[in-house]
């Protein structure tokens, strides 16, 4: 992805509505790429206030800041992973055990 298509995904990011492997390019762009990351910490404080300013009693979302945000969904990218890597297993144990069986 480039530059251009990763700052696209900017508020989906925020709204929490980019599919898994969307999120996964965002996340490794965000690491790599000063730039955009500077650019998102910019829209993510002005997006944010206008939300804040929009409706005040969800302040609660507004603490939770850039980095933490980014943080929580590397969280979420690496729990996501694990929990599909366990179906696998739970897919290979019991392939093993029909085999077995039969
Ligand atoms: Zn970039």
């Amino acid at each position: 992805m480039t530059c251009k298509d990763i700052q696209k995904l900017f508020i989906p990011f925020i709204d929490d509505k980019l599919s898994v492997s969307d999120l996964d390019a965002f996340l490794n762009h965000m690491n790599t790429c000063k730039e955009c990351r500077e650019e998102y910490d910019i829209y993510y404080t002005v997006i944010m206030g206008m939300r804040y300013l929009d409706e005040r009693q969800n302040i609660s979302e507004f603490k939770l800041d850039s980095a933490q945000k980014l943080r929580s969904a590397a969280d979420y990218l690496f729990k996501y992973r694990i929990l599909r890597l366990e179906k696998y297993i739970l897919l290979a144990v019991l392939c093993i055990g029909v085999v077995l069986l039969f």
